[in-house]
């Protein structure tokens, strides 16, 4: 596949075809263009996700506290919908780096498809508060709080 006919999901980060309207591994519908994509992430689009799993899973072995690779085990947990992995690999990467939004903002994704909606809406609540004010993500974040929302009585 050409590296052209790829882009980069502007929630979870991994890319997909160009010609998809929804990321393969979120759901997100919204994207941007530009940026180097990895080999994982070319694996991923692809759809060879064992093998970007093993990548990112050889990454954490070599450095246990590699964040970014824990969330992308967290992220392909979500796609395969094995949410104890999710729950896992998520709590890991928060843990590696306390202060980043995107943990939150798949847990709280993670936890609104499991019916979860109280949980979910702290998790955005935790993610919007660790995000800039000009993030692109903040649009698809507050939506789905706003979806979460919606599932609770008036009076929560
Ligand atoms: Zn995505």
């Amino acid at each position: 596949m050409a590296e052209s006919a790829l882009k980069r999901c502007g929630l979870c980060g991994f890319a997909r075809p160009a010609d998809e309207p929804a990321c393969r591994i979120c759901g997100g519908a919204q994207f941007s263009a530009g940026s180097e994509l990895s080999l994982p992430h070319r694996l991923v689009a692809q759809d060879r996700w064992q093998d970007a799993f093993a990548y990112y899973e050889d990454a954490v072995v070599r450095d246990p506290a590699n964040s970014d690779a824990c969330l992308a085990l967290a992220w392909l947990a979500y796609a395969v919908r094995d949410f104890r992995a999710v729950e896992v690999w998520a709590h890991e990467s928060q843990r590696q780096d306390p202060s980043a939004p995107h943990a939150h903002i798949l847990l709280g994704i993670a936890l609104k498809s499991a019916g979860r909606w109280e949980e979910s809406i702290q998790e955005f609540d935790a993610a919007l508060s660790r995000l800039g004010e000009g993030d692109p993500r903040r649009a698809a974040v507050t939506a789905h709080r706003i979806e979460a929302r919606g599932h609770l009585p008036e009076w929560w």
